[in-house]
């Protein structure tokens, strides 16, 4: 019977010791913390957005590095086929906008339940520990050696440490150590789905304020970097909300680095003609009133004396007084209000790590090492990254499933 060893218990670990146990391996899990899954058990702010129930070819486009390397991984397990998985585990799933996957139940824990009950089913042993140097005779790994001085020995090894986000959930990083230590080469890496810092004391000021249907544009020296339509809120230290996570993963790529200049488009829907023709309807309607009290109709009320500021008009100004050029720069302002960014906020506050084991070494059909014969690598540890939506967890589902699978059978191993 073909031993297989599987550091580190988190979605794709958890999938890959399944998977291997199914095809008849002996499995050793092998997780540092008291139980598998304790990232897994507060995603989605603890419902767990387990995938996205859209075709392969959706499934790539919202995969923000390394795309391509997936390919084969989600053809042998689609976001339909894990929807399948959870069902037959008993787990019934539910579709919510954005074509996102949840247990029916609202709790992240039913899944990670779900695994660890299968894994008991299929025999999987769950070991405690953590894992730090894997010894090597003949290119291939011949040990896992423990913190703890325990020595665990088998025929594959599948590396699931995951990445460096969230570090109190237990992926420190130190999985990236143990890849490096065998020969692997570790991409630069960086938070991604992060917070950002911003400028100045706006932020700070308007720490809460949640804007909707809105543009968010970020540029570097003039050339847009990303550019969309959506949601946004302000933190104490800068911006966060779907738009800026999603841009977060855009940013400080190796090309360019912060800061970066932000705009936030706050009428999208309006050209900036027609937002003039709005301005100077709700200015008739308030001729007698100060510049700063004539605004609630525009924008809201916590933002507003901070336009009046960067307007340049000073907010006693009577509204029949202010002249088409300050109105202009008003209208301009509504259009782009700027913001600096600064830096990205802390691993702590990142859902996923971008970068990681070069994609260039690793086979995408069986997820081995092209660098050591009996290695497998998956889920995050991996230079692969995705927008938010249930793209991570499917990236874990689909790398684990192949690792777990080409590990238990063997083949082509060097
Ligand atoms: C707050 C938050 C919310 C999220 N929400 C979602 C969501 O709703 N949908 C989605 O798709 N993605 C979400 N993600 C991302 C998703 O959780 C990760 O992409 C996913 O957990 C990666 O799985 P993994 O198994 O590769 O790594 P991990 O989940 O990080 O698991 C790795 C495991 O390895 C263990 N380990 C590490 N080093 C060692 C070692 N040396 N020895 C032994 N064990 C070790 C760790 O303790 C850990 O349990 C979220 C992330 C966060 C932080």
């Amino acid at each position: 019977m073909r031993r297989v060893l599987v550091i580190g218990g988190g979605p794709a670990g958890m999938m890959a010791a399944c998977t291997a146990a199914s095809a008849g391996a002996a499995v050793i899990l092998l997780e540092r913390n008291a139980f598998c899954g304790v990232k897994l058990n507060i995603t989605g702010k603890g419902r767990c957005n387990l995938t996205n129930d859209c075709q392969n070819e959706e499934l790539m486009r919202n995969i923000v590095t390394n795309g391509k390397f997936l390919y084969s991984a989600f053809s042998a397990m689609s976001s339909r086929d894990v929807m399948a998985y959870f069902s037959a585990l008993g787990v019934p799933l539910k579709t919510e906008r954005g074509n996102r996957v949840f247990p029916e139940s609202d709790r992240a824990k039913d899944i990670s339940g779900a695994l660890r009950t299968q894994m008991h089913r299929l025999g999987v042993t769950v070991l405690q520990g953590k894992a730090v140097e894997l010894t090597m005779a003949e290119g291939r790994v011949a040990e896992a050696v423990l913190q703890d001085g325990r020595r665990l020995r088998a025929d594959a090894y599948i590396l699931a440490a995951g990445g460096r986000s969230y570090p109190k959930t237990g992926s420190d990083g130190s999985g990236y150590l143990l890849a490096q230590s065998v020969g692997h080469t570790v991409t630069r890496i960086k938070p991604s789905l992060v917070p950002l810092l911003a400028e100045g004391d706006l932020p700070a000021r308007l720490e809460g304020l949640s804007l909707r249907n809105v543009t968010f544009t970020v540029k570097k020296d003039g050339k847009t970097i990303f550019s969309e339509f959506g949601e946004m809120l302000f933190t104490d230290k800068g911006v966060s909300g779907p738009l800026v996570l999603s841009a977060s993963a855009h940013l400080s790529c190796g090309k360019h680095s912060f800061p970066y200049q932000a705009e936030i488009d706050l009428k999208p829907a309006l050209d900036a003609d027609t937002l003039d023709k709005r301005i100077l309807r709700d200015f008739s309607q308030t001729r007698n009133r100060d510049f700063s009290n004539a605004l609630s109709g525009l924008l809201p009320t916590k933002l507003i004396p901070a336009a009046v500021e960067l307007s340049g008009i000073t907010g006693a100004q009577k509204v029949n007084g202010i002249t088409k050029k300050q109105r202009e720069g008003f209208c301009r302002l509504l259009k782009a209000f700027p913001l600096i960014l600064t830096g990205f906020g802390s691993w702590d506050e990142a859902i996923v790590t971008s970068g990681g084991i070069s994609v260039k070494e690793v086979d995408p059909k069986t997820m081995r090492s092209k660098k050591v014969g009996n290695l497998y690598l998956a889920g995050e540890i991996l230079d692969v990254d995705a927008y938010t939506g249930g793209f991570n967890l499917q990236i874990a589902w689909s790398t684990g499933f192949c690792a777990g699978q080409a590990a238990a059978k063997g083949e082509q191993e060097s």
